[in-house]
């Protein structure tokens, strides 16, 4: 197929569009390089270096594309907070000039990156795609928001189209992993410990209602979640929009993700517990029943395996 993937110089849109290669397919990464990184398009991509709004229906136009894999977003919970606006018009804005340069060009395919965020404070666990949306920030609103996009364009032009939501990605597929200019995930900031970046680990909270008092989250290898949108893609059915929770269905807390840290880089990581972060739900680990079920996919790398290949990553760089 002939594939656009939109955000293809980022952490996942890489690793997908590296998968995507492997199967055969043609990919054109369009990317503002706003937070991507150039060097992170594998070889075989084409690189289109712009913002939706101003691209895409020219990218589009004409070229005979098959589908479209959207990964091009903003997705700092904190920013978003800070900033809505720009998360308002960078997610929601810019996939509204996407969808519609795909209605003009006959493209009725696509598979979009959602988040967990879209559940918020979810009140069982773990948690279904049937359950309540109730975003606690601005990211998970603008990720829900296009999420109901989708189901309009599914249902009014025909689109077909999968939202996949993901819970705690992690790993690195080879030379591409996690390089984010302000690092707020936990297993990375933990390793840049490991390797000598001074000071502790923050565990933030000791006092969740959790059976150590850190937060519990599901976290997914980006190799697994990467198998899951050739599978995704393959699965878009014109007219009809499917969400799919994407976890490994197990919870890990903070202090067991350190701990597995301190196994794998056989470095003694000093953590000190913090301050709660605002924001942070105490549980958050889905269901990925459905996928399971819709899809045959199933998680095949453990945490362990996530930080060992962020952690091969890390020290290449
Ligand atoms: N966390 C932490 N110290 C850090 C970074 C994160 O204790 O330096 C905690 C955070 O409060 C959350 C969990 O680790 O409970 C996962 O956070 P992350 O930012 O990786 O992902 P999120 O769940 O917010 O998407």
């Amino acid at each position: 197929m002939k594939l656009l993937v939109t955000g293809g110089a980022g952490y996942v849109g890489s690793v997908v569009s590296a998968l995507l290669l492997e199967a055969g397919h043609e990919v054109v990464v369009l990317d503002d390089l706003s937070t991507g990184h150039e060097d992170a398009v594998p070889e075989g991509a084409r690189l289109v270096r712009g913002t939706l709004r101003d691209t895409a229906s020219e990218v589009l136009g004409g070229a005979g594309f098959d589908a479209v894999l959207h990964f091009a977003a903003r997705s700092l919970v904190g920013e978003s907070v800070e900033k809505p606006g720009l998360y308002w018009d960078k997610n929601l804005g810019e996939s509204l000039a996407l969808l519609e340069a795909m209605r003009v060009a006959g493209v009725h395919r696509i598979v979009f990156s959602s988040t967990a965020a879209t559940y918020g404070e979810p009140e069982s666990t773990p948690i279904l795609e049937t359950d309540p949306t109730r975003p606690t920030n601005p990211y998970g609103a603008s990720k829900l928001a296009i999420d109901t996009a989708l189901a309009e364009y599914a249902r009014l032009h025909g689109i077909g189209g999968v939202s996949l939501r993901y819970f705690n990605v992690a790993g690195a597929y080879g030379r591409l992993g996690e390089r984010h200019a302000v690092e707020t995930h936990l297993i990375p900031n933990v390793l840049k410990i490991a390797q000598g970046d001074g000071g502790a680990v923050k565990m933030f909270g000791d006092d969740y209602p959790t059976p150590d008092g850190t937060c519990v989250r599901d976290y997914i290898h980006v190799t697994d979640l990467g198998r899951a949108h050739l599978l995704a893609l393959e699965a878009c059915e014109p007219g009809r929009h499917e969400i799919f929770n994407l976890g490994s269905g197990t919870g890990s807390s903070v202090r067991e993700v350190v701990e597995v840290c301190r196994e794998v880089t056989g470095r003694d990581i000093p953590a000190e517990t913090a301050p709660r972060r605002a924001g942070d739900p105490a549980v958050l680990v889905a269901s990925s029943d459905r996928i399971q079920a819709r899809l045959g996919w199933k998680p095949e790398r453990d945490l362990r395996t996530m930080v060992d290949d962020a952690w091969t990553f890390l020290r290449s760089r």
